[in-house]
């Protein structure tokens, strides 16, 4: 991989924050955006601007024929069996929220309950926390140990009758633990228990095979993958997809409306009411082709290797210490310095033009096991170099001598 060329595609890494080189390590809350994925956004409101799915017209059709080509690649990309099992969404949080409530509703009955861990996004703990609540179903977790591994010896004990899904994440965007969700998919299909993987944080970070895996729902989301906000898909078994009242209702997602009686439309559009995120469909669409053409097993690749460059120069600080040293990690590294409060190493990296994250990292449940407020986060993407890491290194042991 030529880390220099790809640097050029994204015009924003050129920047300068207060006149120092921007060195961005928060890729885990959201990547930055290549050429080819800012130019689609452009060509399609200059070029083609027009509603989807509903007009004969030229532009229309054109608008058309470029949304349903990015479900086309991302069915591709995710290796999904069929396009229709490959529903647009706002994102993993609405993926996740559309899973809890359509599922919830068809599914969950008193007694009920739903199977986390304790490693979970906010947006994998609150969705089902909301619909237990509504059905009095509850919630169990799976723990996890001090380096921030799942403890599987606890999910045969878990996975009673009573549960009805099991949903976890891949990588876990605080501690970078990278969860054996494929162990997990198996045994809980023995129970006929259905898995909802969150893979917002594996999405740009290893190749996706939603068959090899045998999930039944996975969430992402574009802007974690150089892709446009606001933006992702909810892959789901057509089995599954099928049995599912829909989420939201309105146009698009109909086949015929009377005061007397509505019939909803088929896959995908069944889960996509209104009109879409046309223009971030077509630019994901562009996304995806950037990361085929580097081809994400090179980038798995050649992030590991920065990985555990990374790993192995912040720990040669004394002070620092790691949160989460799972044996399997990637892209998210976790860490505290002394008795410095994150957000002040955080501010010092910010003045030196290191871009981390402060704080719980919408995982509150995890920072109160490890009795934390809070971790230094820093996360890498494909165009991150090793000197780039040389210089958080750096900029923490200045953040040391100046809080000392
Ligand atoms: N799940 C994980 C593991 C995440 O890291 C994030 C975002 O940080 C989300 C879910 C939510 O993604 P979004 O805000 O794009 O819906």
């Amino acid at each position: 991989m030529d880390i220099q060329k790809i640097r050029a595609d994204f015009p924003i890494l050129q920047t300068q924050v207060y006149g120092k080189p921007l060195v961005y390590l928060d890729n885990a809350a959201t990547t930055q955006k290549p050429k080819l994925v800012l130019d689609a956004i452009q060509d399609y409101y200059t070029q083609y601007n027009s509603n989807v799915h509903r007009g004969v017209h030229y532009l229309s059709q054109k608008a058309t024929g470029a949304y349903e080509e990015a479900r086309k690649k991302a069915t591709a990309f995710i290796n999904a069996k069929h396009a229709h099992e490959v529903i647009f969404t706002r994102g993993t949080t609405d993926g996740i929220n559309l899973v809890a409530s359509s599922f919830g509703r068809k599914f969950l009955k008193e007694g009920d309950s739903i199977v986390i861990s304790a490693i979970e996004h906010h947006s994998n703990i609150v969705p089902w926390q909301m619909i237990c609540e509504e059905r009095g179903a509850s919630i169990k977790v799976i723990p996890v140990n001090e380096k921030g591994e799942l403890v599987l010896e606890t999910l045969d004990e878990l996975l009673d009758e009573r549960v009805k899904l099991v949903a976890l994440t891949y990588i876990s965007n605080t501690l970078g633990t990278i969860n054996p969700v494929k162990e997990v998919i198996a045994r809980a299909h023995q129970q006929n228990i259905p898995v909802l993987v969150d893979a917002a944080q594996a999405a740009p970070h290893l190749p996706l095979d939603v068959q090899d895996l045998d999930v039944d729902f996975m969430a992402l989301s574009a802007h974690k993958m150089y892709g446009p906000t606001g933006f992702g898909v909810l892959y789901g078994k057509e089995d599954w997809l099928n049995q599912m009242p829909p989420y939201q209702g309105g146009g698009d997602m109909i086949k015929s409306v009377s005061f007397q009686k509505t019939t909803y439309n088929v896959l995908p559009l069944k889960f996509e009411a209104g009109t879409p995120s046309i223009a971030e469909a077509i630019a994901f669409g562009a996304a995806i082709d950037y990361i085929q053409e580097i081809g994400i097993s090179n980038i798995q690749e050649t992030e590991s290797q920065l990985y555990s460059y990374a790993v192995d120069a912040l720990r040669t600080i004394d002070e620092l210490r790691f949160i989460g040293e799972a044996n399997n990690r990637a892209a998210s590294i976790s860490f505290l310095v002394g008795d410095a409060h994150p957000f002040d190493i955080g501010e010092i990296l910010d003045k030196q033009g290191i871009a981390v994250r402060t704080g719980h990292h919408c995982t509150e449940p995890i920072m109160q096991y490890f009795k934390i407020p809070g971790t230094v986060r820093a996360s890498i993407a494909m165009y991150n170099t090793p000197e780039e890491i040389d210089k958080l290194v750096v900029g923490v042991k200045k953040a040391i001598t100046l809080l000392n």
